[in-house]
């Protein structure tokens, strides 16, 4: 996957971050784009040949077994890579809503969104929610990040069109991936997207995996930094609207108290399937599930968001004590050996709670 969009919010209505952490439901994730038309210097998919040999991989035959074997699943998502460079999108998406999935989606920069013809083939096969990943508020700012000439336009074009079919059961999120250039705009990203007709513009904290591990020094800001940043900004959010619909997803909750409970998001529950050996995924297996086949040719390996998350996020002994302990999944182990554990102090008495 891609850093992008991974960690979205959902059912952000009321209630604690802990409650709905929990009550999440499991997705499934469809491995779709083989290559992507981005270049985005915090990409967590660095294999560029792994990706291209699993998301390859991915046929009718699979899209078919996978809706047709996860029929109570909250939403299928297609993702990885740039789902869009992959012609069979349409097809797929139709697939899984005349198999009857409840929600069907994409992770998208959004780039062959701006060609309206394109964006509406995918709604009329079913697509019904958009997640596109945009970086900054302006050409430089986003693509710096994107380090691809002219996707910003393209990008923001998209959007407009995805707009313009909105209350007609289509929803459009944005994510941006937080780093040290974009930390200080998160107001103008906010205003810029909302005035776009955004309905919920989520802030991804990086995992610190792929290249935003091999580019961490210059584009990894500390998870105290953020929470500071967005804490001032959700505080200035509000004297315009009163309920900014901003999520900041993935970064640990010791370090996002006295942020309105509403505005943390979370990591989604997810599942994928994959042929074992090619990508870096099924590195993250437990031996026992490593040996596990499963797939429509019984050739595959299922992977979760937990698996991966077991294999490079730690707590320590102190987690322990900490009310979010049961729903906190760790810190990753390439964020911890940069910065270390300093800022990050087990909640356990938290006022007025
Ligand atoms: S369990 Fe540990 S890492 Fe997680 S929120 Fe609490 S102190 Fe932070």
């Amino acid at each position: 996957m891609s850093a992008r969009g991974e960690e979205r919010v959902e059912e952000r209505g009321v209630g604690r971050v802990e409650g709905r952490i929990t009550a999440r439901r499991e997705r499934v994730h469809v491995l779709t784009g083989a290559v992507c038309n981005n270049n985005c210097v915090f990409c967590m998919e660095e294999d560029r040949e792994g990706r291209e040999a699993v998301n390859s991989r991915t046929d009718d035959a699979l899209v078919r077994w996978i809706v047709e074997t996860h029929p109570g699943a909250e939403e299928l998502c297609f993702t990885s890579g740039e789902p869009t460079t992959n012609p069979a999108l349409a097809r797929w998406a139709k697939l899984a809503k005349d198999a009857g999935v409840g929600r069907v989606s994409v992770m998208t920069n959004g780039r062959a969104l701006s060609y309206e013809p394109y964006t509406r083939r995918l709604l009329a096969a079913g697509m019904r929610r958009f997640y596109v990943s945009i970086h900054g508020h302006t050409a430089k700012l986003h693509e710096g990040l994107t380090r691809t000439p002219g996707s910003f336009e393209q990008t923001v074009a998209g959007i407009r069109v995805v707009a313009g079919y909105l209350g007609r059961g289509v929803e459009l999120h944005t994510s941006t991936v937080i780093t040290k250039r974009n930390l200080p705009h998160l107001g103008e990203i906010y205003r810029f997207l909302r005035g776009l007709g955004v309905q919920q513009v989520v802030f991804n904290v990086m995992q610190a995996n792929g290249r935003a591990h091999t580019h961490f020094d210059k584009i990894f800001p500390r998870y105290s930094e953020i929470a500071a940043t967005a804490r001032a900004f959700l505080e200035e959010a509000r004297r315009e609207e009163p309920r900014p619909m901003a999520f900041l997803v993935d970064i640990p909750l010791c370090t996002t108290e006295g942020i309105d409970d509403f505005h943390r998001g979370y990591v989604e529950r997810y599942v994928h399937f994959e042929p074992p050996g090619l990508g870096a995924h099924d590195r993250a297996l437990a031996p026992e599930h490593a040996a596990e086949r499963t797939g429509p040719a019984g050739d595959l390996v299922q992977i979760r968001r937990s698996d991966l998350d077991d294999a490079a996020r730690a707590k320590r002994p102190e987690c322990a004590r900490c009310r979010y302990d049961a729903v906190c999944e760790g810190v990753w182990l390439n964020y911890l050996a940069r910065y270390g554990w300093d800022e990050l102090v087990p909640v356990v008495n938290p006022p007025g709670r």
